[in-house]
């Protein structure tokens, strides 16, 4: 899939990032967008990736592709 991005050196799905994200198998996730904003801990390049962790919700998380940091938003 064209929507492949690598994260800490490794190749990811939408969903795998999403799951790097989440800490758990998630349900379904969108395509992996740049987000708009720096790593607060390493200032690299953050991804964004809109996902389902479960059947009723829908969250957007963020990942760093240099380090460990993530962050969860929840939209409702
Ligand atoms: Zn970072």
């Amino acid at each position: 899939m064209a929507d492949n991005r690598v994260v800490q050196g490794r190749m990811v799905t939408p969903k795998r990032l999403a799951e790097l994200i989440e800490g758990e198998s998630v349900m379904d996730a969108e395509a992996i967008e740049d987000a708009d904003r720096e790593c607060p801990e390493c200032g690299g390049n953050v991804l964004e990736v809109g996902y389902m962790p479960g059947v009723t919700s829908f969250v957007t998380g963020y990942k760093c592709q240099d380090c460990d940091w993530s962050e969860i938003d929840d939209e409702d």
